[in-house]
């Protein structure tokens, strides 16, 4: 981009992430609006039930964001004041600032260089050092599964959790579709947690999906996902008793999916799986074309290609690279392609280290991350000559 057109703020060219709703989106919104429902009813419904047979699941609670559903999920499990509950530093604060809304404490763990992913290891170690700890909120970063299951006679995570007597929480933000050997994330644990906030693989806007196979889990977080009301609203317009009868049994929460984000959900859902394919096109173009740079490192894919999700493409750029992660930014920024930092990790982030006096020391791999990592552009209407030009630009920076 031309420093004039620059200044006159015109927009990237290739901006870090671009949402793609050329699906069947305006159609089912069309039909919410005509039905004047314009809240949780049918189109949540319908959206839960597919969404829960797309990842295998038992039970799907549609919410309006993955936060929510992470609150949800941890109040139903039971979490408490004072309780302690493990989760990366290499994630967004939501992971860990929901821990603290029910008064428990976040323990941050620190990751496995090259995935970003929690390990059986590092949660063995965790629970050995901190043998008081409730749960552990598990995310699978960036759209690739972290270890839950056993594999190779080798324990999976929650196997340990189910050794030590700690509830998991899986945090899917980034992770659909994703599956671990096949199997669907939202199919196995306790608690799965979805978002499909603007910029995620789906997107309603803002919304989110818990899912899990206990009953206990789901009754409880329908009832706190709205006001702590024993019928939900759709139930009293709907069902046999009187509209007006309704009772509270706790001092729920405002989670409630419309039905209005539900319509788009719909749409989403329908091409999930090739919006993955597309990410997966443009993961595999970035390794291709940006191999054996000098102190660069590529994010490490651990099982099929398929299986991941694709949410992320990270550089992590080396004391020997050419240039520094700052510089590289503001390069690519003039060549008009956007790039994000995926992430701060929450030691460095001011509540969590002060509050916990967190010391970087104890964060070794997701230090080496985060000082060098940039996210590229992901998403399915990245073509191949923009990502030809997007590897050009960086080898352009990178090589000299
Ligand atoms: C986006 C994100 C969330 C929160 O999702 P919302 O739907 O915006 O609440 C939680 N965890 C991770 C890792 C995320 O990237």
């Amino acid at each position: 981009m031309s420093k004039a057109a620059k200044e006159a703020g015109a927009p990237l060219a290739i901006p870090f992430a671009r949402v793609r709703c050329d699906g069947r989106e305006l159609e089912h919104v069309k039909e919410v609006l005509a039905s004047g429902w314009l809240t949780t009813a049918g189109k949540t419904l319908e959206f839960e039930r597919l969404f829960k047979a797309a990842v295998h699941g038992r039970f799907a609670c549609a919410v309006n964001s993955c936060t929510a559903a992470l609150h949800l999920a941890l109040e139903a499990l039971g979490i408490g004041p004072g309780d302690r509950v493990l989760v990366p530093t290499m994630t967004f604060t939501a992971t860990a600032e929901v821990i603290r809304y029910l008064g428990a404490d976040p323990v941050f763990l620190d990751v496995e260089y090259g995935t970003c992913l929690l390990t059986p290891e590092l949660l063995e170690e965790a629970i050995t050092k901190e043998p008081g700890a409730k749960a552990v909120v598990i995310v699978h970063f960036g759209g690739q599964a972290a270890a839950i299951l056993a594999a190779d006679g080798m324990p999976g995570i929650l196997d340990l959790c189910r050794r030590h007597g700690l509830k998991a929480i899986q945090d899917a933000a980034h992770a659909f579709p994703t599956r671990l050997r096949g199997q669907m994330v939202g199919s196995f644990g306790d608690a799965t947690c979805f978002s499909f906030y603007a910029n995620k693989t789906i997107t309603t806007g803002e919304g989110g999906m818990l899912v899990t196979e206990d009953g206990q889990i789901y009754e409880r977080a329908k009832v706190m996902r709205l006001h702590g009301i024993s019928r939900d609203v759709w139930d009293r317009f709907t069902g046999a008793q009187a509209d007006w009868e309704y009772d509270v049994v706790a001092p729920g929460f405002k989670y409630n999916l419309p039905d209005l984000s539900a319509a788009v959900g719909l749409a989403q859902l329908e091409r999930a799986e090739d919006y993955r394919r597309e990410r997966q096109r443009c993961a595999s173009f970035y390794y291709q074309h940006l191999q054996g740079l000098r102190g660069v490192d590529l994010p490490v894919c651990q099982g099929s290609p398929e299986d991941h999700s694709w949410h992320l493409f990270w550089l992590v750029l080396g004391e020997e690279s050419a240039v520094g992660r700052s510089r590289f930014i503001e390069l690519m920024r003039e060549a008009g392609i956007g790039t994000s930092v995926h992430y701060k990790p929450l030691h460095r982030m001011t509540y969590y280290r002060q509050r916990y006096g967190l010391k970087a020391e104890d964060y070794p791999a997701a230090e080496r991350h985060w000082q060098g990592a940039v996210s590229l552009p992901i998403y399915p209407s990245l073509t191949n000559a923009e990502l030809e030009y997007v590897c050009r630009t960086v080898r352009g920076i990178l090589n000299g």
